[in-house]
């Protein structure tokens, strides 16, 4: 799952950033609006951690603005304050949930785990199709009954295939998905992470559309 962090304090970002990636998030961070609004351009997030207090404007503007174009991507504020204005303020504004600094990593993640859950409403959006039985919220997977160990990008990549719903996703699309964006990936990254998935699940799994990339093995068309 990915994570959009926009905060301008260096420090408290990477720190967040960090603790995400250890909790098995994919995780990037960018210091002010302009760049939050191009982030979400170039890559499909699962859910935003929004400071307030940004160099170029609240993020409350941000969030006003993906509001008004239907964007329901999940957001949870983050506030130097803690006054009930404030919280009300944020919510009414859109956010999903609030978190004051300082805060504990450990209840950031939890929350964001909640707040993709019931986005998606994937608690029950088991995948079953073609002997596969899988939880992209959990990333558990069975295979005719039996479980699967799947790693953290395989099970990133079979949800991001299964949520493409029938479309194809290319390699660029892909390596979006599994890796932060200043992360250094192998040109043939989504490669291996493909084989690995066949082998454990089976070929038909991962169909490769010739020329533009990867579709769900079952999905229905
Ligand atoms: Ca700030």
């Amino acid at each position: 799952m990915r994570i959009l962090v926009v905060e301008d304090d260096d420090l408290i970002a990477r720190g967040i950033v960090a603790g995400l990636r250890a909790y098995g998030f994919t995780a990037d961070t960018v210091p002010s609006v302009v760049q939050a609004e191009l982030a979400l351009a170039h890559a499909a997030c699962d859910a935003m951690v929004l400071d307030r207090g940004l160099p170029d404007g609240d993020g409350l503007s941000l969030l006003a603005r993906l509001r008004e174009r239907g964007d329901a991507l999940p957001v949870l504020l983050l506030t130097a304050r803690d006054a009930v204005e404030d919280r009300i303020e944020g919510l009414q504004g859109g956010a999903d949930d609030y978190l004051v600094k300082p805060f504990d990593l450990g209840e950031l993640v939890a929350r964001l785990h909640a707040l993709i859950r019931r986005a998606g409403g994937r608690s029950s959006n088991l995948v079953e199709a073609g002997g596969l039985r899988f939880d992209p919220s959990s990333g558990d997977a069975w295979l005719a009954g039996e479980p699967v160990e799947l790693s953290r990008r395989e099970s990133t990549l079979l949800a991001s295939l299964v949520q493409a719903d029938g479309r194809c996703l290319t390699t660029e699309q892909i390596k979006d998905r599994l890796y932060g964006l200043d992360q250094e990936v192998a040109s043939n990254a989504v490669n291996v992470h493909v084989h690995n998935l066949r082998r454990k699940l089976g070929a038909d799994v991962v169909e490769t559309v010739r020329g533009l990339g990867y579709r769900f093995g079952w999905a229905r068309r």
